[in-house]
């Protein structure tokens, strides 16, 4: 799943992998567990995720490649915001090299006034880390959780500075996966505006 920040791509990975019956795995969420349990790589990332820039590719790809090796042979796995950076694409590349590679890229694109919509709005489950929105998924209780009960925050790089980085280090560090993708033909763009359930139609079509 590639897009830009708040482009929906957690929501919807969710649902496809629930769809699909394959195991999905956000960086973004990966790091931020690393975080809640204080380790070492958690205290790395939180230097770096504070501002909205991207951890170092070298830590990134160590960490989601132990996740690949735990996960390979059930038939699949879905990423969601990894790779962001070419230097992440080709190393997937390479340790995919035997089974072919990737199978899709799927873009999910959203203009950006709708980002900064979404992404101010974003309430994120302290413990099973569902995404609500304030206003476009709210929550059947404020600020609680639906499935766990748990508290819903806000995530610190949620806050207006670290969007605007955010974005800016997206056109320039992760955007240029597009092109990239693309020349392999292995690109499939959806549009990202709409129902979360319309897009999630278009989704499963792009899969299929
Ligand atoms: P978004 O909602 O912006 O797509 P994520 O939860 O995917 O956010 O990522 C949050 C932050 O975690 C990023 O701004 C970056 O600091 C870090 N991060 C997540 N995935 C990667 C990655 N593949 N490479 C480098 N940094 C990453
Ligand atoms: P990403 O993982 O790409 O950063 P999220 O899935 O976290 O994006 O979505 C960002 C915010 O937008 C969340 O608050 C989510 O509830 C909300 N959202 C997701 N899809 C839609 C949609 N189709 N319309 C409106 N809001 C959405
Ligand atoms: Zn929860």
């Amino acid at each position: 799943m590639l897009g830009p920040p708040g482009a929906g791509k957690g929501t919807q990975a969710t649902l496809i992998a629930e769809n699909l019956k394959i195991p999905q795995i956000s960086s973004g969420d990966l790091f931020r567990d690393h975080q809640d349990r204080d380790t070492e790589l958690g205290r790395v990332a939180r230097s770096y995720m504070k501002d909205g820039v991207l951890v170092p590719d070298k830590v990134t790809i160590t960490m989601v490649m132990d996740w690949i090796e735990q996960n390979t042979g059930v038939g699949g796995f879905l990423l969601d915001g990894f790779p962001r950076t070419i230097g992440q694409a080709k190393a997937l590349d390479q340790a995919l090299a035997n089974s072919g590679g990737i199978d899709l890229a799927i873009y999910v694109n959203v203009p950006e006034t709708e980002l900064i919509h979404r992404l101010s709005g974003r309430l994120v489950c302290s413990k099973c880390k569902t995404q609500y929105h304030t206003i476009f998924a709210p929550p059947s209780e404020p600020c609680i959780c639906d499935k766990c009960m748990t508290e819903l925050n806000q995530r610190d790089d949620d806050k207006p500075e670290a969007i605007k980085k955010r974005f800016q280090v997206y056109q320039e560090e992760t955007a240029p996966l597009i092109g990239y993708y693309q020349v392999l033909g292995r690109l499939r763009e959806v549009n990202g505006v709409g129902s979360i359930e319309k897009i999630g139609e278009r989704l499963l079509r792009a899969l299929d």
